[in-house]
């Protein structure tokens, strides 16, 4: 773990959990590559401009002048009860079967993350997260000085066998696991895709030695190809928390997410929730709710589907186009990402200042694994930019890939 920063005078003086808290590659690669002559492959920002802004501000003047006193005023901790209703249908499209009263609405999924380490979560035990990990999550499970231990996945997500031995060897080694930590649906960095039959025996080995499943899907309705998969916690009620988040599907700025738990952890949930925040922003809450209630999201979501996949399909033809031989990469069927692997011997960390001097961005694998690998690979992310921008970063990359090579 990095330690306090010398040139900062108050090192001292903070709690052993703040050295955990580093900035994460990502931040820092994303202040560098603002500049517009760079393609940015990096960030993971939703293409918001999709909605209809003009519809959204209409409805928003209107609930303001509905119910201003309302949303401008404190509201309860576990968040809007009618919200937390429409929460639930949006999860029913995924199997789930919940009752309101079992959710709390969060700050993004980024604050249910952070509330469901801070009431398991002590330090030194061991959170399992899948090898390449969300960087969000990794960075809460560090400042809780959690020990992150790695399972790999591969193209149908999180490899069970490897699972079963990880669990094995901790349990000999007499080692608290709390959770294992998963983005089963078109994951995040790695573009891949937990399968039906997986879903199953993840369930299964979780039950046989006993621990919780961290199920973050925030990404389950950008499918491109099929129905929504059917969620982890459709089919374990007791052992799977489920994070989710309207980021993706309405709004990022919003920063309304949630979490649905067993009915004993919701409990301690909101009282964590209390002294985090007291209570989520109502302002935000009651515009989810109005969008939900007044607003075709439906079809919202299946426009965002269709714009996310042009882009998708604009990637993985450049990729297939003009990526040198070597190099491989994940053909992800939803979400954001493609999870690309370096011929051996290259190093992506090491090729980023390169690559941003040929005017293309992308994050190194490096910040999605908590021990510091993943030199080898890259993330790269077509949610934002337009499909011939797109085009331009893939043809910029693989040209900076072929000079690493010696082509
Ligand atoms: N989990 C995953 C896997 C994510 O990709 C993100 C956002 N990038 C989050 C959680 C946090 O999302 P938010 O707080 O915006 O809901």
């Amino acid at each position: 773990m990095e330690q306090h920063s010398r040139t900062d005078v108050y090192s001292d003086r903070y709690a052993a959990r703040a050295a955990g808290m580093v900035p994460s590659e990502i931040r820092a690669l994303f202040a560098m590559v603002a500049r517009p002559e760079i393609v940015s492959l990096a960030g993971g920002a939703p293409y918001v401009s999709a909605l209809p802004l003009d519809a959204v501000g209409r409805m928003l003047g209107d609930l303001v002048a509905g119910k201003g006193a309302e949303m401008l005023q404190y509201g309860s901790a576990q968040g809007d009860e009618l919200l937390r209703e429409h929460i639930c249908e949006v999860m029913s499209l995924e199997g789930v079967q919940a009752s309101p009263d079992d959710v709390v609405v969060t700050v993004g999924a980024q604050q249910a993350l952070d509330l469901v380490t801070k009431i398991f979560v002590n330090p030194g035990d061991v959170v399992l997260a899948e090898a390449p990990s969300y960087v969000g999550a990794l960075g809460t499970f560090a400042s809780y000085q959690a020990d992150v231990v790695h399972v790999p996945l591969d193209e149908g997500g999180l490899v069970p066998s490897a699972l079963r031995e990880t669990l094995a060897s901790l349990r000999a080694q007499g080692r608290s696991v709390k959770f294992l930590y998963t983005v089963p649906t078109f994951q995040n960095p790695a573009g891949v895709t937990l399968t039906t039959a997986r879903r199953a025996q993840i369930l299964e080995i979780c039950a046989e030695y006993d621990i919780l499943i961290v199920e973050d899907n925030p990404y389950g309705l950008l499918g491109f190809d099929a129905d929504p998969m059917r969620a982890l916690r459709a089919d374990d009620s007791e052992r799977v928390i489920y994070l989710g988040s309207f980021s993706k599907t309405i709004a990022s700025g919003l920063r309304v997410g949630w979490v649905l738990a067993p009915h004993a952890v919701r409990a301690k949930l909101v009282l964590a929730a209390e002294s985090a925040i007291l209570c989520p922003s109502n302002f935000s809450q009651l515009a989810v709710r109005e969008y939900l209630a007044t607003q075709p999201w439906r079809e919202q979501i299946k426009d965002f589907r269709e714009l996310y996949r042009a882009r998708r399909d604009a990637m993985l033809d450049s990729l297939d186009q003009l990526m040198p031989d070597g190099c491989t990469w994940t053909r992800p069927a939803g979400g954001f990402f493609v999870w690309l692997t370096l011929p051996e011997g290259l190093d992506a960390k090491a090729m980023a200042p390169r690559a941003i001097a040929d005017r293309v961005a992308y994050v190194p694998g490096t910040g999605f694994y908590a021990d510091g690998t993943g030199h080898q690979h890259m993330r790269l992310s077509y949610c934002f930019p337009e499909p011939h921008r797109i085009r331009e970063g893939v043809r910029r990359l693989a040209g900076v890939i072929e000079k690493e090579i010696g082509l």
